[in-house]
């Protein structure tokens, strides 16, 4: 039998581990790595990302190499302001140094957990997040990722109460494995994959009206709502923020209806709106709040379920029920735990409230001089969302943008609404240079559009 020759996969792949463990690179190297990475996008990964990097940016060849604070540099030494904030990942900064040593500690003594002795990280997390979290939230599930976290509540939501009807709003956004999908509104994503989860319903969003309706029409045709599943404010929808009193009314209704609330926090939480939950600038307290992206502090992947004691009643029974192996590991514990340490510490929170009064100030001022581009802006903290007159104008503001260095995207919904949501420790001095390149990218976007006759 002959053996396969594997010494150009060793070679390959030595050469990349060399690379990755020095500060510099030689200027061969980074023409070599920039013309791999495109190559390899586009054999093996999907030349479709290609293609859409295309449609945002000034050179979709940009391949990213380092990042710090709230910046992200490519190979060449190109630096970007980050206001993007990897949707919302990026709240303590990039590579925050607590974060990092707390789990270059925690790595130099174990990675992941044996999956049966009582691992101490995991332990003390989720005292953490009961205590941080609002009103009598207790037990703590955790996941690698917000889709997950959903889809572990929405089957905590049925276990809890035995119904099987949920409530999702239009322009929501979940995740996309199949039950979080199914509470995702957008068609573009839902369509190739249907039938979805049974018995899920979609309303308007901002109005509790028809959250009221809906609960009413399943309680009548005995099909009862299990729980209505929610963002505080909807990111990928292209942050909307809804009224006031919207959550404190769906709250009640939850209650009247017997019905859970699920709030989706992935994206709004660990201090992005102002508060370290949004559910907290109207004192909602949720049944079940979900939790992923910026709780790893931008270091490490780990998502959270975060309940009250009743909906626990059957996993206490039988803990096996729902289980994920890469869940709640030391690694991504430490992470978590120095995350909320610094969001705490430098009062992050706050200080997203601040700086969003400001950005939001100085932006208002610039785009209100574009009418013909900018059709809104909207937001709270610093979860921004700037809405364009068309598709099109957003993705030239994009690229723009781009051109200056700074990197913002649209939400997955589409590209007329680009969301900023930069790290919580962006600078007064980077806000001001955000908000100066928008100005340049604003002035030669609406002359185009003027020149088009858009
Ligand atoms: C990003 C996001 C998710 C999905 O999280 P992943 O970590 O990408 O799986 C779910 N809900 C909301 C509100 C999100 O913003």
């Amino acid at each position: 039998m002959v053996s396969r020759d594997y010494s150009e996969i060793i070679t390959l792949s030595q050469r990349y581990l060399d690379m990755i463990a020095r500060e510099e690179l030689t200027g061969a190297e980074k023409d070599a790595l920039v013309k791999e990475t495109v190559e390899g996008f586009r054999d093996h990964v999907n030349p479709g990302f290609l293609e859409y990097r295309k449609s945002v940016s000034t050179d979709y060849t940009s391949v990213e190499w380092k990042d710090g604070g709230a910046t992200f540099v490519d190979v060449y030494g190109k630096e970007f302001i980050d206001c993007l904030g990897g949707y919302g990942i990026y709240n303590v900064g990039h590579r925050h140094p607590k974060v990092l040593e707390a789990v270059i500690n925690q790595l130099k003594r174990q990675a992941l957990h044996s999956q049966e002795l009582l691992d101490p990280l995991r332990a003390l997390l989720a005292k953490l997040l009961a205590a941080l979290t609002p009103g009598d939230l207790k037990y703590v599930f955790f996941t690698n990722s917000g889709t997950e976290s959903v889809e572990g509540a929405l089957k905590f939501a049925r276990m809890a109460t035995g119904r099987k009807s949920f409530i999702a709003t239009t322009r929501a956004f979940h995740g996309k494995s199949l039950g979080s999908l199914t509470g995702t509104a957008k068609g573009v994503f839902r369509q190739p994959f249907l039938p979805l989860v049974p018995g899920f319903h979609h309303v308007p969003y901002g109005d509790a009206g028809a959250i009221e309706m809906m609960l009413e029409s399943c309680a009548l045709t005995g099909e009862p709502v299990a729980a209505v599943l929610l963002e505080p404010i909807q990111g990928e929808g292209g942050v909307i923020v809804p009224p006031d009193d919207y959550l404190p009314q769906v709250r009640e209704l939850c209650d009247h209806y017997g019905a859970l609330l699920i709030l989706d926090e992935v994206q709004t939480g660990m201090g992005r709106t102002g508060k370290m939950f949004a559910c907290e600038h109207v004192n909602v307290v949720p049944d079940i709040l979900c939790l992923a992206k910026a709780l790893g502090g931008g270091v490490m992947p780990i998502g959270a379920i975060v309940a009250r004691e009743k909906i626990w009643d059957k996993l206490i029974d039988n803990p096996f029920l729902h289980t994920t192996t890469f869940g709640g590991n030391p690694v991504c514990c430490a992470a978590a735990i120095a995350t909320i340490n610094v969001l705490l510490e430098e009062k992050l929170p706050e200080r997203a409230a601040e700086s969003g009064k400001y950005l939001m100030g100085e932006l208002r001022k610039v785009v209100s001089r574009y009418p013909a581009v900018v059709q809104e802006l909207r937001g709270r903290g610093l979860m921004i969302g700037i809405e364009f007159q068309t598709n099109e104008l957003g993705y030239e503001v994009a690229k723009g943008l781009f051109k200056y260095g700074v990197l913002v995207a649209g939400t997955l919904i589409n590209a007329k609404s680009i969301r900023i949501e930069p790290p919580l420790t962006i600078s007064r001095e980077q806000m001001d240079q955000v908000v100066e390149r928008l100005d340049k990218v604003l002035a030669e976007v609406d002359q185009m559009a003027r020149a088009a006759g858009m």
